[in-house]
């Protein structure tokens, strides 16, 4: 079998992640959260007030971060880290949700995101999800999807994963911060979120995960053999 590059983009929490955290296991593939490295960067941001409408400060900041993917060995998961520190609880709040969109449209860092995320993929059997992914960091990606469901499903599954955390949480902020993140990741002016020409659109709304595990697990048979 073909090891090939599987791109996944699409609207905020439409379930790419699970999705794509999925098929790397039972491909055997490499998973990339990429949305994980812009929280990361945001997490950074906000700890050391860097304002980032200063390009200067931002490109000065960049230097000082490092991001890596380390596996959980406990729960076989991969875990953000941020400088060694492990962040993957952190950068999953509410209080970088509503940073990471002004952060990721800004140019130094999608550059300093993209090169690493590229990286990553050089040797093929890899599974990265974001907002960009079939357009600028793999455009020649062997497999292409576009995700989305409905918004009302989209807000209630994001809600029930943040509720969890955090009792205090509201179905409206939840709704808001949604809403608001799309609105900015396909306004921008660099890699807007769009779908790619030849991606394919899985839309999820009222597929259970593991028919949308069958859709896309066939769609790679057909292109990797
Ligand atoms: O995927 P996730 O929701 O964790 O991503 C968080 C944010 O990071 C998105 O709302 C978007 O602003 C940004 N992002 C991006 N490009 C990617 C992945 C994420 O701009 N490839």
């Amino acid at each position: 079998m073909k090891q090939i590059i599987v791109a996944i983009d699409g609207w905020s929490s439409c379930g790419k992640s699970t999705l794509a955290k999925q098929m790397a296991k039972v491909l055997g593939y490499i998973y990339v959260d990429s949305g994980a490295m812009y929280r990361a960067i945001t997490l950074y941001f906000l700890r050391n007030h860097i304002d980032w409408t200063e390009e200067k400060e931002v490109i000065d900041a960049l230097k000082d971060i490092e991001l890596d993917f380390r596996p959980n060995d406990q729960n076989g998961t991969i875990e953000m880290y941020l400088n060694d520190e492990n962040v993957e609880y952190l950068i999953r709040d509410l209080i970088v949700a509503e940073k990471v969109s002004e952060v990721a449209a800004v140019k130094a860092v999608r550059a300093f995101a993209v090169a690493q995320q590229q990286k990553l993929g050089k040797k093929k059997g890899i599974v990265m999800d974001g907002r960009d992914i079939g357009t600028v960091v793999f455009p020649r990606a062997e497999l292409k999807l576009f995700m989305t469901a409905d918004n009302a499903v989209r807000v209630e599954r994001r809600f029930k994963e943040l509720v969890e955390k955090n009792p205090n949480i509201t179905i409206e902020e939840v709704a808001e911060n949604i809403q608001m993140r799309d609105y900015i990741d396909s306004n921008r002016e660099v890699s807007p979120l769009r779908q790619a020409k030849d991606a394919i659109v899985i839309d999820n709304t009222n597929l259970t995960q593991e028919e949308q595990l069958k859709k896309a697990l066939k769609l790679v048979k057909n292109i990797s053999g």
